[in-house]
């Protein structure tokens, strides 16, 4: 049985993880995937306070270390769901483990939204993608395409300019969500062409994808790529908890800047809160909020 149950190990988790150790109490984190979460996809971090330029996954690690050299255990672990027995939570994973504790952090992140246009999902994999940090090597000296105005789609066609022939950064306004800085590094390269007020209407290609179709402005083009990253934003990851939870419309916990949840002994911390600005820095902060409310709760 430990103190806390803490389910994602990113930013939020893992910082969490550190905060409720140094309280004196026990923390198990469960990660499904890496621990670091998002960030891990990120190239280059220049905006989180202490480090001037730092790769996401090496954060991820410094922030796993700083969390276990604390004490707390960790777990690569997919958790299906949560259940509660009087004052214990049990927390059930796909592997068939479970594992009890007194009060559960839910710091589960978002995973990325999909265009939802017709043979998406059918060319996953070959051709269309979500991660430029995970798959852009397979495209060198290619054509492709990145979809999206945030930091995510500006960072990707960053990365993906070092090595691909061409990149098409098509957005639907004329006007960014990402940083300033980044666009006019993208400015700045030959062989990135901004495709502006437009939209990723449909997806060439047989197996493998040769080209998108983009309305722009009331015209049809077609661009040949071979690949397109998909960036524009994110989906939280509460499905599993949403009985014990208020969600808003988005899906985001419903959950203020205490991370309390409509139930006790819940909280909740990070891009899966319903907020205003979803950085590594609100992310590490609200870790620390939900911890100490969580130690808080426990030593009531
Ligand atoms: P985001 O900031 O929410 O941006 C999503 C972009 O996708 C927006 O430009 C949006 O357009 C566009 N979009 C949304 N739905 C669309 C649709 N159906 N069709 C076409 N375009 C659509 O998401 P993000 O870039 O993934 O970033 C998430 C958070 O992580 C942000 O807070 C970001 O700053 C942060 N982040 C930080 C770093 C870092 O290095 N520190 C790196 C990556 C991300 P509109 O602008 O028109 O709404």
């Amino acid at each position: 049985m430990y103190d806390i149950l803490i389910i994602g190990g990113g930013p939020a988790g893992l910082t969490a993880a550190t905060y409720a150790c140094r309280a004196g109490k026990t923390v198990l984190v469960l990660e499904k995937a890496a621990f670091g979460g998002q960030i891990t996809w990120s190239p280059r971090v220049e905006n989180f306070p202490g480090f001037v330029s730092i790769s996401g996954n090496e954060l991820g690690d410094k922030l796993l270390e700083q969390a276990m050299e604390q004490g707390a255990e960790v777990e690569l672990e997919e958790v299906a769901g949560l259940a509660r027995n009087g004052e214990t939570w049990t927390v059930r994973c796909d592997s068939g483990a479970a594992f009890e504790g007194r009060a559960v952090i839910l710091a589960t992140g978002a995973h990325p939204r999909m265009l939802g246009i017709p043979r998406e999902e059918e060319l996953v994999g070959s051709g269309v993608g979500y991660c430029a940090v995970c798959d852009g090597a397979f495209y060198k000296g290619k054509a492709v395409a990145v979809n999206g105005g945030g930091n995510s789609a500006l960072q990707d066609a960053l990365l993906l300019s070092e090595s691909c022939s061409k990149v098409y950064l098509i957005h639907r306004r004329d006007s960014f969500r990402g940083e300033q800085k980044l666009v006019d590094a993208l400015r700045a390269r030959e062989n990135v062409e901004f495709v502006l007020n437009a939209s990723v209407t449909a997806l060439l290609g047989e197996e493998e994808l040769s080209g998108v179709v983009v309305e722009q402005e009331g015209r049809t083009r077609v661009i040949g790529v071979e690949g397109l990253f998909v960036a524009i934003g994110h989906r939280p990851d509460l499905d599993a908890f949403a009985p014990w939870l208020a969600l808003d419309r988005a899906g985001y916990a419903d959950a203020g800047e205490d991370c309390l949840t409509p139930t006790e002994g819940l909280f909740v911390a990070g891009d899966c809160r319903k907020k205003a600005v979803r950085q590594l820095t609100t992310a590490a902060a609200d870790g620390a909020v939900a911890a100490l409310a969580a130690c808080r709760w426990l030593d009531r």
